[in-house]
């Protein structure tokens, strides 16, 4: 390639560019649209993860609402909807909680939205079920909303712990968080549905198999989208047929062996599963 050509690869999409990439994938305008992104993988696009929400906005309208994972990047401090990092889930979705008219969940394990639904998306939320059904990821399956993953797999796909939790899945993980208890900080303990989440790949085969997942590109990324039901039914399915199937076999990976644990222990206890 001649010196100072951008390689095809690399030119920045236009704004409008990316919203009609968005609408081809099947984005429903005036939906609800819960958006998992990797930037990286994305850009470059013109004003940046400035512009992918631009696109991502203008591709729902004023009816649409659009969702992002907003999370707290560390356990060790209280949470702060005003000020506490979403670095980890990515600049998109640090960017996004921070801008005007959007909601965020006042919880360690925040969600943030924008538009009619928000409100009711990020309203109060357990903090010991993360992704339970009473929970912003709960609350888009409710709403039959959609989930679009840029640049990522369904290993990013938080929608995956709600089909664990309503299979009733026995495995959990032990956390610790710190909350503020009375305008203090206080350690609180729980068990999280959680693993290395490595095996939700698997989760491609079974929409792809159904017809039940569009994929593209958006940007530069590979775009997967899907509707959370469609989510939460096929592998709710396959875990009542097999409990433990997005687990790694014991011994190769510290955190699944933790949750095949956990698993035994309450299987050995007696207890069935949820809703048994
Ligand atoms: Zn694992």
């Amino acid at each position: 390639m001649p010196q100072g050509q951008v390689p095809p690869s690399r030119i920045a999409y236009r704004i409008d560019q990316v919203t009609q990439q968005i609408l081809d994938l099947g984005v429903t305008p005036g939906g609800v649209l819960l958006v998992h992104c990797a930037f990286s993988a994305v850009g470059p696009i013109e004003d940046g993860p400035l512009g992918l929400i631009a696109a991502l906005q203008a591709a729902l309208g004023p009816d649409g609402t659009l969702v992002m994972p907003s999370m707290s990047d560390v356990d060790d401090q209280p949470f702060d909807p005003r000020t506490t990092p979403c670095l980890g889930m990515g600049i998109v979705a640090h960017t996004f909680w921070q801008l005007p008219d959007v909601w965020r969940s006042d919880n360690p394990h925040a969600f943030a939205a924008r538009g009619p639904e928000a409100a009711r998306i990020t309203a109060p939320h357990p903090v010991d079920v993360p992704h339970g059904p009473d929970s912003p990821v709960g609350r888009v399956y409710e709403l039959d909303g959609q989930v679009l993953l840029l640049g990522v797999g369904h290993h990013a796909n938080t929608t995956i712990h709600l089909a664990e939790y309503l299979a009733g899945v026995r495995y959990r993980r032990r956390k610790q968080l710190v909350l503020l208890v009375d305008g203090q900080p206080a350690p609180f303990h729980y068990e999280e549905i959680d693993h290395c989440c490595e095996n939700f790949q698997f989760v491609d085969e079974w929409l792809d198999a159904q017809g039940r997942q569009r994929r593209g590109e958006v940007g530069h990324a590979e775009a997967r989208l899907a509707r959370s039901r469609d989510i939460v039914a096929v592998v709710v399915e396959r875990l009542r047929n097999n409990e433990t199937l997005f687990l790694h076999p014991v011994g190769v990976c510290e955190q699944c062996d933790e949750a095949h644990a956990y698993r035994l222990q309450v299987i050995r206890s007696g207890a069935g599963r949820i809703g048994e």
